[in-house]
């Protein structure tokens, strides 16, 4: 991966959610901690993409208190419930929370009841 300050310089805002081409995967919510604080990072830049059946993720975000820039790239493989981290010393291989959905669906519940509490 490129230099992490010159990818945050030249990437945009990661528009969420991301679905799969065939719809069969969504990604509705990405983390990023602070490699110094681990604290989760508030703003993150980079790219979403689907190649071959396989979701590639590329993402930098800035920790403010730390003045840092912290950087991740991932694979996710949907059909497999798969997915391949790059960390210093390689690539890391996981399982898929599933929860991410879930926690998408609580929030559209809450946004709803708001909704039918204004109405
Ligand atoms: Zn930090």
């Amino acid at each position: 991966m490129k230099d992490f300050k010159q990818y945050w310089l030249e990437s945009k805002s990661i528009a969420l959610p991301f679905h799969t081409e065939d719809k069969s995967f969504s990604v509705y919510e990405l983390t990023l901690h602070c490699a110094n604080c681990d604290k989760k990072v508030k703003e993150i830049r980079g790219e979403v993409k689907e190649s071959f059946g396989c979701i590639e993720i590329h993402m930098v975000g800035v920790c403010r208190p730390c003045k840092l820039i912290t950087g991740n790239r991932s694979r996710i493989y949907p059909k497999t419930n798969r997915y391949l981290t790059l960390k210093d010393d390689g690539w890391y291989e996981g399982e898929i929370k599933q929860n991410i959905f879930y926690k998408f669906i609580e929030k559209v519940l809450a946004l709803l009841k708001k909704i039918c509490y204004i109405i």
